[in-house]
């Protein structure tokens, strides 16, 4: 599938199954994982094992496009990062999609028993990263309706409210 963006990376060039990118236009991924790899998230300790995690992912093929429910704005199916088939903001893709899926898959490498058990603190460990890159994505001019009420909850000191409010009756802990 093409996502191919021109200038402006929000309006793609061409859409469609299985249509190659025209040269010089780069797949929103791509794009996605540039603004990641740019980002100040990046240097700190926790953003160089996200950006790792996910530049590993893209190289062995497990950043895939999939056709999402309509609450999903991103996946992580145990092997593979699940990006909807019509997401074409290289913005969204960064945030909400990679790095909180790339630091699904990084909890679970680091802590094998979170792989068969979901919980309150790998959610918190997926947002707080999503919302650290997106601080600076707002910066420059991008909103997220999503990501300015978790933003805002965690200003509050309430972002594990606004967590479980989405996961009601998950475990808090492993
Ligand atoms: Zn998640």
């Amino acid at each position: 599938m093409c996502f191919g963006g021109g200038k402006d990376p929000a309006k793609p060039s061409c859409t469609g199954a299985a249509t190659p990118c025209p040269a010089g236009t780069a797949d929103p991924i791509d794009q996605a994982i540039e603004i990641v790899a740019k980002s100040k998230f990046a240097k700190t300790e926790e953003g160089k094992k996200v950006l790792k995690k996910i530049k590993e992912l893209r190289k062995n093929g497990k950043i895939v496009r999939k056709k999402l429910g309509k609450n999903t704005l991103g996946q992580w199916n145990g092997s593979e990062i699940e990006v909807p088939d019509d997401a074409t903001d290289p913005e969204f893709i960064a945030s909400s999609v990679l790095v909180h899926e790339a630091t699904h898959a990084l909890n679970e490498d680091e802590i094998p028993a979170s792989k068969t058990k979901f919980t309150i603190d790998e959610e918190m460990r997926t947002n707080t990263n999503e919302l650290d890159l997106y601080e600076e994505q707002r910066a420059r001019g991008y909103r997220s309706a999503e990501l300015e009420r978790r933003r805002k909850a965690r200003k509050d000191g309430k972002l594990r409210d606004d967590v479980r409010k989405r996961y009601p009756g998950l475990a808090e802990h492993l």
